[in-house]
């Protein structure tokens, strides 16, 4: 059966029901039908005091992904098996690659969230209220300019983009105003994916309604002639901007296959963004329950290295463990199997493409947190493939469980809730990756040497005359979030395993202050993603009841 098909084939509890299983009255929650519910913030109930959270991240994807969200759901499921109070906390999904190449966001087999249509089409309408909100300040932007301009915004350094919530190449530079002074004035303008936006970043880190708009106000929308920065505070507009997300900023509870309840809020990419669901989401779960489960995006280079650097300041909460994800198909790949040939045995492909791991339990260790590697296990893998990566991984000193959830749900993932259920108990002593005071190279060369494994950053002209203005403008010591491609612990997607003394590429630096963070691209990196030959659309089909198919 696929995804969708074992999806349907489950009766759902009504949301009303997994709210009350969490102490949630009917105040507490507005439904969005029977099975999603918007969560009421600040919660009335007293908070839980345990407050576990377990972090999910995994090695360097291949193009397939790792089964990241699959393991979360299923070692949420197998912590419900266990009768413990848990609350998974996922990112939501953009419509861009539903439609695209990765798939959906909402786990796989029997480890899934539900409803996944919904959850991976509309859900409750956050990403058509960011894309919303982004656009209004665009035309904002351009109103202001065409009624004359009393801020002297250069047209021509203008930051802020459009967005939408699909794959659309076409859309990446564009030329508006077009057709004389009625129409507004023209200027080069382009769209980035909502993900992507500096919104999506900001509803992510937001505490609450006041923080919303107060890092909307701090958004930097441009500059003048003089080069000077010119924020939404100045349009006098964050206040309208912050009302299209009085809704979005809530977040979204539903369940998993088994019932276990699940918050799905804010989906940034990883790679383009800062890759980790809401902080309020994930707040809310430890509220409600006695462990988090939590994902961030991609490989632990990207998703896990932003976590644990931008948003545990905000979410001040460190990870009780860290659940490293990896699959016998990636690490072949990355010892140098070619991807038709992953479903044979290749025991010294595996062994090669070790390092990768080897690399990302090392960079995760130095956080102070206890690691263990979850093994999501794909059908063709064979027994001796097995034995040997937890050979590996003991070695180092490191639990790596076997895990398949994906065929059996929880039931799949006892061994790993059983493991993590001890790890989380351990004294630890989160260290940070950089102190808050050190300079953004500083902070680049850190992640780059210690995360990436690399050797050399180099910087473009532009990246340098950025960071002269930067340092000028006193945003030099700010947080940084890294662009970069989710396949390579390098700028080169093509560089796999754990290549040694590259050089980072810094093209140039994107300013997110309402986000508060800079952006640093790195390599061919778009923020606006393209349709591959074969979009997942073409598979996707609607039956006269309004039953979904092919989603995956
Ligand atoms: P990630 O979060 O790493 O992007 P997902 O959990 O979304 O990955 O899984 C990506 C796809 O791989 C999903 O369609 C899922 O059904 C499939 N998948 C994940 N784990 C397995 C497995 N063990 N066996 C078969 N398919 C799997």
């Amino acid at each position: 059966m696929t995804d969708i098909e074992i999806a349907q084939s489950v009766k759902m509890d009504k949301i009303t029901k997994v709210a009350e299983r969490l102490g949630l009255g009917e105040d507490d929650i507005e439904p969005y039908g029977s099975y999603k519910a918007k969560i009421n913030l600040p919660l009335k109930a007293k908070p839980q005091t345990k407050r576990k959270l377990i972090l999910v991240t995994s090695i360097n994807p291949t193009p397939a992904g790792e089964g990241k969200s699959t393991v979360t759901v299923g070692l949420g499921d197998a912590f419900h098996l266990l009768h413990k109070k848990v609350v998974i906390a996922l990112r939501e999904p953009s419509l861009g690659p539903v439609m695209g190449m990765k798939g959906g966001a909402t786990g796989g087999g029997y480890a899934q969230v539900v409803p996944m249509e919904d959850i991976n089409l509309h859900f409750t309408g956050d990403m058509h209220a960011l894309t919303a909100a982004n656009n209004t300040l665009a035309a904002l932007i351009d109103n202001h300019i065409q009624q004359g301009n009393e801020l002297e915004i250069d047209q021509r350094r203008i930051v802020w983009k459009r967005t939408l919530d699909i794959n659309d190449r076409a859309l990446r530079k564009i030329v508006i105003g077009l057709g004389g002074p009625v129409q507004g004035v023209p200027r080069e303008d382009g769209f980035d994916i909502t993900v992507a936006s500096e919104l999506m970043a900001i509803l992510c880190l937001a505490k609450d309604l006041h923080d919303l708009k107060e890092r909307i106000n701090r958004i930097v929308i441009g500059y003048t002639r003089e080069r000077q920065p010119i924020t939404v505070k100045d349009l006098q507009v964050g206040g309208a901007i912050a009302a299209l997300l009085k809704e979005a900023i809530k977040p979204n509870l539903v369940q998993t296959l088994a019932h276990t309840p699940a918050i799905v809020h804010g989906g940034p990419f990883a790679n383009i963004a800062h890759g980790c669901n809401s902080v309020l989401a994930t707040q809310t779960a430890l509220d409600l329950g006695d462990y988090t489960i939590t994902e961030a995006g991609f490989g632990a280079d990207l998703g896990a290295e932003k976590f644990l650097d931008i948003k545990v300041p905000v979410l001040q909460k460190t990870p009780d463990t860290i659940v490293i994800v990896a699959t016998i198909k990636a690490l072949k790949l990355n010892g140098g199997q070619p991807l038709a040939e992953l479903a044979t045995e290749n025991l010294a492909a595996l062994a090669h493409g070790f390092a990768n791991l080897e690399h990302h339990i090392n960079s995760m260790k130095r956080y102070g947190v206890p690691v263990v590697v979850a093994i999501n296990r794909f059908t063709q893998d064979t027994q001796a493939e097995i034995d040997q990566l937890v050979q590996a991984c003991q070695k180092l000193g490191i639990e790596a469980v076997d895990t398949d959830v994906w065929a059996k749900g929880g039931a799949g993932a006892l061994d790993l809730a059983q493991t993590v259920l001890q790890t989380v108990e351990e004294s630890k002593e989160f260290t940070p990756l950089y102190t808050p005071e050190s300079n953004l190279t500083e902070k680049i060369d850190t992640i780059v040497t210690k995360i990436y494994g690399g050797a050399h950053v180099d910087y473009s002209k532009k990246a340098l005359n950025q960071l002269r203005r930067f340092k000028k403008l006193g945003w030099d010591k700010l947080p940084v979030c890294m662009a970069k491609t989710q396949y390579s612990l390098s700028d080169d997607a093509k560089l796999l395993g754990a290549p040694q003394d590259f050089t980072i590429h810094v093209k140039s630096f994107v300013p997110k202050l309402g986000a508060g963070f800079i952006v640093a691209m790195t390599g061919n990196i778009l923020t606006m993603p393209g349709l591959p030959k074969h979009p997942a659309a073409l598979d996707i089909d609607i039956d006269d009841n309004g039953k979904i198919s092919g989603l995956f």
